[in-house]
């Protein structure tokens, strides 16, 4: 078991400034983004988790994203080796497993889960069971996780439409929704005078990018959005945090996915011709050294989804031999 004083020995402060090329890829260890604010960068590999933030306040812990069960077991030891204050408030930045499933370990240590309106309207869209209709994501993952299985899901309860602040008069946390992106729910956390920005899954930093559940072109917009404050950092969903970069790349990689798929639908490309060729597509975005990072095995999923967005319909399934 580890004491609270080789967890702080994991507790490594590190420069404002970074390059992608400087990132820490450091999983599992708690990094100072500035004073009172953390990072943490979760094990997506091995154990699904998000990464996850914390801001300590004057009198209480403001988390960001709610992880899974286990991840966020993982990290509350973590967050009580920097501060002695309550951890009060969990911001889930969307509805995913991966961001919202711990939600009833933050309530049982004291915090509630915050997020955006979308997250809950997400959730009944896919918490069918829930919300008293058929079995759905929530059961689909206790089948394969004892931490989801052992717990529950818990919706957020406490919510906001457009922003919420929060403000001690020495930090200041807003939380924004700037449209539609990775879902329908997407929210940002914004520190204006660290110019720190968590942004959940809206911008991941390596192939973490899954599209299914929002609207690539939407996406663009929302980060744009979110460009406009002018960040300095960026604490990512997934993958290491990083300078403005990691936010240009991702609205570079999604632009250029688009532009691709684009130019197969204007030369009237059939779906089984567009799924031919995603593997060319894919070799095209790998040649841009700001993209290759993003390239990952679900790459034709992500083609076939922004090639419907595009009119188009479903890829054809294999056929066997
Ligand atoms: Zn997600």
């Amino acid at each position: 078991m580890k004491t609270s004083k080789t967890l702080l020995s994991l507790i490594i402060p590190c420069a404002l400034a970074f390059s992608t090329a400087d990132a820490i890829a450091e999983v599992n260890r708690v990094e100072t983004v500035a004073p009172g604010v953390y990072f943490h960068e979760g094990d997506i590999g091995r154990k699904g988790h998000c990464n996850n933030g914390w801001i300590v306040f004057d009198d209480y812990v403001l988390v960001v994203d709610g992880n899974f069960p286990s991840g966020a077991q993982e990290v509350i030891p973590k967050i009580k080796a920097t501060t002695d204050k309550p951890i009060r408030f969990a911001f889930d930045t969307h509805h995913h497993g991966d961001h919202a499933y711990g939600n009833q370990i933050w309530l049982e240590t004291g915090a509630t889960p915050v997020a955006h309106v979308g997250v809950l309207e997400e959730m009944k869209k896919y918490e069918t069971g829930y919300f008293g209709g058929k079995p759905g994501r929530w059961e689909d993952t206790a089948n394969n996780r004892k931490d989801v299985a052992a717990s529950k899901l818990k919706p957020p309860t406490l919510m906001f439409t457009k922003d919420m602040v929060f403000d001690d008069g020495k930090l200041r946390v807003e939380l924004h929704h700037f449209g539609v992106a990775h879902t329908r729910g997407d929210g940002f956390a914004w520190l204006p005078e660290e110019r720190i920005l968590f942004t959940g899954d809206a911008c991941v930093n390596g192939p973490y990018n899954f599209m299914g559940d929002g609207h690539t072109g939407e996406w663009v917009k929302t980060l744009e959005a979110a460009r406009k404050l002018g960040p300095k950092t960026i604490c990512p969903g997934h993958g290491p945090m990083g300078g403005s970069e990691v936010l240009d790349d991702q609205i570079a990689f999604i632009t250029e996915l688009r532009n691709e798929v684009k130019k197969l639908v204007e030369a009237g490309a059939k779906p089984a011709e567009v799924k031919a060729a995603a593997a060319m597509i894919q070799e095209t975005l790998r040649k841009n050294d700001r993209l290759a990072r993003y390239l990952g095995t679900s790459f034709d999923g992500q083609v076939e989804k922004v090639y419907r967005e595009m009119g188009g319909e479903a890829f054809p399934a294999n056929t066997p031999n």
